[in-house]
């Protein structure tokens, strides 16, 4: 398993979204990206919208094209993410 910072603010945006969806889903644990989704064996649900969108602020490397320093910058990553009863369990048949 991946693991990934999660920020406490973020936390308390996923826990608003799905107690307003009136779910019960646990954030990171129950709600997750597309593609995380996929990984854990389960497709979004055609015709499923995001209603959960919260914002990462990554570290990247920048080299500044004037002074050639490195840097490190954050960049806002705005992140989808769908919650467990968006979802369904990929059949098994579908192995690469
Ligand atoms: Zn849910």
């Amino acid at each position: 398993m991946q693991t990934q910072a999660i920020s406490e603010t973020n936390y308390a945006i996923v826990a608003a979204a799905t107690a307003a969806n009136g779910c019960n889903c646990v954030p990171y644990e129950e709600v997750k990206t597309f593609k995380r989704w996929q990984k854990a064996g389960r497709q979004v649900q055609k015709g499923q919208t995001s209603y959960i969108r919260t914002t990462s602020f990554p570290e990247v490397k920048v080299t500044d094209p004037k002074t050639g320093k490195e840097r490190v910058k954050s960049c806002p990553r705005c992140c989808v993410l769908f919650c467990k009863c968006q979802t369904k369990e990929i059949a098994n048949d579908a192995a690469d």
